[in-house]
This record gives structure tokens, sequence and C-alpha cells, in this order.
């Protein structure tokens, strides 16, 4: 049990358009699924937002005092380059611009992803999901919505049929015979699809997916294929790997807004039919990064990655610095001179703090109250952020501004104590104890005891803020 959490959050629910007193399923553990990304290709810093809003969000419950089990998949089959189940899969399209195998693919975009939100202190998830280790409950998934009659099987592709569920568009609004998004225009490749809204669960290996390279056996039926050989359709993929991982009811459903009218609103017909019970209570949406006042497009090279922000001597911390400035829920943008005034009042910040000394302090509970406060409506980070320069300028003792400071970066995870430290250390001369770790350090690689190097590095690092690179 909890022995403390919030009951003044409020969430704005896409669902239902409102601001919602936000009450759990368990008071244990707030359940909470993002949809990843799908890793054949450098994931740009508009994706990188997306994955950063996530984060505030947990960090910010968990702040209020949730338990949260953060559940978020990578997608490494079966995501069509249109989301309307048409063209080609995107794994398989990198895998051929590449030469190398899709797994491949998927281990080295997954690996560069990593990378970049580590670099970002976006928290590991409580479980990363890889889709193609969740296929028994993806194929269990559609055998289920067969049996249910929710589906039907023609010799292309088995559908979900959207005429059986009657709030099909209850997450989108959109009127599906004015607005057909999601209908896939390609319907001409299977003349026995019953609704030009209806959406693959599973595609067998036949027609356009003919010399598909990820596949499997299966228990379905098709004329064309042998063993029901094919792939799962990328929204039943997150419909299974929700209820493997979360149960059939989940509190929080995170993502990018751009999946609310085929992506997410499918997988609520799915689950919701599947399982008999609600899929998601609140369904969390945020909106996109323009570059430029443009919208990001990898297609016209409109996008920028971490690594090239980085090369120009940028920390991640001013980026992540300059995302803490807007709302999930609005839009950003991105130019070089906003990331510049964010390098300026981060390192404004850390100067600061670093003027403050090193006494021990108490927390400044006025200052924590509002913070919470701004937290507490939809998760307002750029109102915490207007608290924590109100109480960094106010005129309370140095040490408690410090101790609430860092208390503040549990949820704005600007590595400001690393940076503090850092910046105290660039005046001071190396301590002897220091010199002696280094001297011990070089002398284990020089014995090839490279476990031993690692521990001293990690132990300077811990211990002594320091950051040994090594140069050729
Ligand atoms: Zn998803």
């Amino acid at each position: 049990m909890l022995s403390y959490y919030s009951k003044m959050l409020h969430l704005t629910n896409t669902l239902t358009k409102k601001k919602e007193d936000f009450v759990p399923l368990s008071k244990d553990e707030v359940k909470i699924y993002h949809c990843g990304p799908t890793v054949y290709w450098n994931q740009h810093i508009g994706n990188m937002r997306g994955m950063l809003m996530g984060d505030l969000l947990r960090r910010s419950l968990i702040y209020l005092g949730y338990n949260v089990r953060y559940v978020r998949n990578y997608t490494d089959f079966g995501h069509l380059t249109s989301d309307a189940d048409e063209g080609e899969d995107k794994m398989e399209k990198a895998a051929k611009r590449e030469q190398l195998d899709p797994q491949k693919i998927a281990d080295k975009y997954i690996k560069q992803f990593e990378e970049d939100t580590e670099a970002l202190n976006i928290l590991d998830p409580t479980v990363k999901a890889r889709a193609t280790n969740y296929l028994e409950e993806m194929i269990d998934m559609v055998s289920i919505l067969l049996e249910k009659g929710f589906a039907y099987e023609t010799p292309k592709a088995i559908y979900f049929d959207v005429s059986k569920f009657k709030d099909y568009t209850a997450l989108s609004g959109q009127n599906l015979e004015l607005n057909q998004v999601g209908a896939g225009t390609g319907t001409v490749s299977d003349p026995d699809k019953r609704n030009p809204q209806d959406f693959a669960l599973w595609f067998f290996k036949t027609g356009p997916h003919k010399n598909a390279l990820q596949y499997w056996p299966s228990p379905f039926k098709s004329s064309e294929v042998e063993n029901g050989y094919g792939f799962p359709g990328w929204h039943i993929e997150c419909s299974a790997m929700v209820r493997k991982e979360l149960g059939k009811s989940i509190d929080i459903h995170y993502g990018g807004v751009e999946h609310v009218p085929v992506h997410h609103t499918n997988e609520i017909a799915q689950s919701e039919s599947a399982n008999g019970v609600r899929f998601v209570n609140y369904w969390l949406h945020n909106e996109h990064l323009n570059l430029n006042d443009k919208k990001i497009a990898k297609s016209d090279g409109n996008f920028i990655l971490l690594s090239e922000i980085t090369k120009k001597g940028y920390d991640p911390m001013y980026l992540r610095y300059l995302f803490l400035q807007s709302h999930y829920r609005s839009k950003q943008n991105f130019t070089w001179e906003a990331l510049d005034s964010a390098k300026n009042a981060y390192i404004k910040l850390v100067n600061t703090a670093n003027s403050w000394g090193d006494k021990q302090g108490v927390l400044i509970e006025q200052a924590i109250n509002d913070f919470k406060e701004a937290l507490e409506d939809d998760i307002n980070i750029p109102a915490a952020l207007a608290v924590v320069w109100e109480m960094v300028k106010s005129d309370h003792e140095e040490a408690d501004k410090l101790a609430t400071l860092l208390d503040f970066d549990k949820v704005l995870g600007l590595k400001l104590q690393e940076h503090i430290i850092a910046k105290r250390n660039e005046s001071k001369e190396l301590d002897p104890e220091i010199i002696e770790l280094i001297k011990k350090r070089e002398q284990a690689r020089e014995n090839m005891d490279w476990q031993e190097a690692d521990k001293i590095r990690a132990r300077l690092k811990d211990e002594f803020g320091y950051s040994i690179v090594d140069a050729k």
C-alpha cells in the first residue's frame, strides 16, 4: 500500500476531451503503456521529445507518491510504411537499404535509441517489450477475436470488422463516412475485405507480402499459403503486449497525437472486443515538435538527430531543458536560438546553485507544494519550472534552496547534482586521492585488467564527479 498518494492529480483525457480527476485502478501501482519506436531508422529529436514527455509523466507520478509500472515497446516488424495497412514493412525496407537481416536492423537502432534516451536522462522503462517476443500472445488474441466473431479470414489476411464494434470512433471523433483515415485506399489488393475501414490483424505471406522476410506459422487458414504463414499487424502488437505486461485494463496509455485516428483507435477496438472490459482509463497524447516552424519530416530532410546537437558541443541536458519549457499537449518549435537560450538558462541555474556552497539544508515546504501543484495540473512542467526559478531567486537559506532544487530534479531530470559537482571541481586542485586512483587505473590498463580499470573509472565518477576520457 502507498503511504501517500496525491488525490489532486488531474489529467487531460483524449477520450473525453476533459481534464479529469485521476483515480488509479489500484492503490499499489499505476499501469502505464507508452507506444515506443519502430526501430528501422534513427529517431529524430521530435521522437525523442515524445519519449521525454512520457518520462516526465512517469517521474511526476513517482514524485507525487505513486508506484509506477511503465512499459514501452519496440516495434521490430509489421509496421507498414502507411499506418493504414499499406505499403512495405518498414523493417524490411530498411533491411534491403542496409543489406542486413531485419533483426540486425532492430538491434542496431535499438542500441542507438537507448544511447539517446540515456543521454537525455530518460529513465529505463520497467519493461522494454520487443514485439517479436510476444508472437504467441498476438496469435492468441487474434484467435479470440475470430472466435468471438469480431474478425474474419480472407485468403490475404485476417481483418477486424469495425462494424462489429459500436464505439469505433470514440477516441478520434471522426466521421467514418466523411473521413476514411485508417481505411486503406489500397483495398484493391483484397476484394474480400468487408468494410474499407477494416484493418489487418494478421497478414498472410501472399500478395504484396509474398516476399516478406519475417514470418511465422499460425493456426489461421488461407488458401494461398501453407501453415498460416504470415505476420501480425502493427496494432495487435501493442494490444497483446499491454495485456501480457500490464493486464486487460490499464490506467494510462501514452503516445504521440498522430496515433489517435488509426493506431490507438484500433488498439481500443481489438482489446475491448477480445477482453470484454474497458481497455484504458486515461488516454494521453503529446503534440509534435516542429523544426524552424515546419513539420519534422524525414522524407524532405527536415529533421535533426541528437548526435548533430552534441557534435556541436551542446550538452544533451540543454535540449532536455528546452523540452521542459513547453507542455506535452502543446506544439513546440525547435530553433538553434531557442536551444542557445535553454543552454544559457541551464548554465545560470548550475552556476547559481554552485555559488550556494555544499552545506546540508532542509526542503522548503511552500516551494515543494507549489511544485507539486503544477504537476497535479495535467503534468504542467513549464509551470513547475517557473516554481523552480521563483524558489532560486527567493531569499531562503542557500543550503535549503540547494536541497529543494535537487529534490525538484527528481522530476526535471537535469542531472543538476552531477553538473554542480563538475563545476565545483573545475576550480579545485586535484585531490591526492584522485591522483592515486588515476595512477592505479593506468596500471590496471597496462596489465589489461579492464574490469579493475572500469571499477576505478566508476569510482572517480561517482565519488568525485570526474569523467575519464582516454585519448589515443
Ligand atoms: Zn502502439
